[in-house]
């Protein structure tokens, strides 16, 4: 009897050796990730993506049981960031609260927010708010990680105990942590989108396609977040394979950018192509006229784009918006010295202002400027991101395109004319 009781103490029900520890935790911790990215994230915060009923409670169910966290509140959490990224009223940006706090104490962070109720009804409208989420898991938001322990420890013994508390550290370091910190700190950036997203692919690749928070920042209602050929979204993998068994419904992804060459006006279309794709204009514009002329000038000068450290090189391609006033001062003062590079970049701000001014000041001004321009042609439902961001209304998607989402700039003319393509309010 004693004999028993201590083996059930050691190693619970199941007996197991380590190699199904590591298999169950590898499992159980995928399952709460795309818990989190595909429900909470793709398809309740931005409606990228609609589940049939069981697959989405079931997934509502797992998060309550290994997070303890309530829909309703991390949707309202996640809507904020998007709609007051990198200010005071940003939950959690790295800009304002220093990347060591974010990392480290983002789940402080996440409570302190949720407990603004005035908030969580205002962005958290639209989530589940039936008996079930009001009697038990927004009632009882500890009981589901109470239960969990327990599974655990019965099937495992003391092992359980170790496999639960790296489930319970999970989600808050590789999502409160790691995208809400790193994805605002470091990586690369597709998009110059109004913010300091990153992606950090490929080293987050376990964390279902949420370690591209750039390409997330520049389209955020689309349910696929890879947009390279070689990014790696496996929550867009897994949303695939549910499509296939008729248990998810894809609403949204980013539109395709086509470029028509030979345009002598650009028309109505260009200029909400343009606008959908403002992100990817500005980032080009960084890429293909920046960063040739500041190499060109390395090669034709002393104290050329070397004499500019990394980081201020990377800050030419927001106009330094994210520096600190000395950096900007540094960053002003080589941009005086090399004429041909300070035009470049009043050339940029002119871009962006013109971006900024909508869609009528858009398109007085690129009809005057007679400028060959690109178009976009979409596939799914297609919304610039601005307008679908918190969209709660849902339009059944078009047959896909086997298209890449984005196609590189100079891309042969399709000849293609964009439809539902709507200018952002
Ligand atoms: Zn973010
Ligand atoms: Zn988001």
């Amino acid at each position: 009897m004693l004999d028993t009781l201590l083996a059930f103490a050691a190693r619970g029900l199941t007996q197991a050796s380590w190699g199904t520890w590591i298999a169950y935790t590898l499992v159980v911790t995928q399952l709460t990730i795309f818990s989190v990215t595909l429900y909470l994230h793709r398809s309740q915060t931005h409606r990228g993506v609609d589940f049939h009923p069981v697959l989405a409670h079931f997934f509502r169910f797992w998060s309550w049981l290994t997070t303890g966290m309530v829909t309703k509140e991390w949707v309202a959490i996640h809507r904020k960031h998007h709609a007051k990224v990198e200010t005071e009223e940003d939950p959690h940006s790295p800009q304002i609260y220093g990347i060591r706090k974010v990392f480290w104490e983002g789940v402080e962070l996440y409570r302190d927010a949720s407990h603004r109720r005035d908030d969580m009804e205002k962005y958290g409208r639209g989530t589940p708010d039936d008996w079930i989420e009001r009697h038990v898991y927004s009632a009882n938001p500890y009981l589901g990680p109470t239960l969990m322990v327990l599974i655990d420890l019965a099937l495992f013994g003391a092992v359980g105990g170790v496999i639960w508390a790296i489930q319970m550290l999970w989600i808050p370091f590789w999502a409160a942590g790691f995208v809400n910190g790193i994805g605002h700190w470091w990586g690369y950036r597709n998009f110059e989108s109004a913010d300091t997203s990153t992606n950090v692919s490929p080293w987050g690749v376990w964390i279902g396609g949420e370690e591209l928070h750039n390409n997330h920042h520049a389209f955020p209602s689309s349910a696929k977040f890879a947009l390279r050929k070689w990014e790696v979204d496996i929550g867009w993998g897994a949303i695939r394979l549910f499509e296939m068994l008729h248990l998810a419904t894809v609403l949204r992804v980013a539109p395709t950018l086509d470029l028509r060459p030979n345009m002598h006006l650009p028309d109505g279309d260009t200029v909400k192509a343009l606008l959908a794709h403002r992100f990817h204009v500005m980032s080009d514009y960084f890429r293909g006229v920046i960063m040739p002329t500041l190499r060109e000038d390395a090669a034709n000068a002393v104290g050329g784009v070397k004499a500019l450290p990394r980081k201020l090189r990377r800050a030419l391609g927001n106009g330094g918006r994210w520096l600190d006033a000395s950096s900007r001062e540094r960053m002003n003062a080589f941009t005086q010295d090399h004429p041909k590079f300070a035009t470049v970049c009043e050339f940029r701000a002119r871009l962006a202002a013109l971006i900024d001014s909508g869609v009528r000041g858009a398109a007085q001004g690129l009809q005057a400027r007679g400028r060959a321009g690109v178009s976009a042609r979409t596939d799914r439902t297609k919304e610039p991101a601005s307008r679908a961001l918190f969209l709660p209304s849902v339009r059944r998607s078009p047959r896909r395109s086997r298209r890449p989402a984005v196609a590189p700039l100079g891309t042969p003319a399709r000849g293609a004319t964009p439809r539902r393509l709507r200018p952002p309010s």
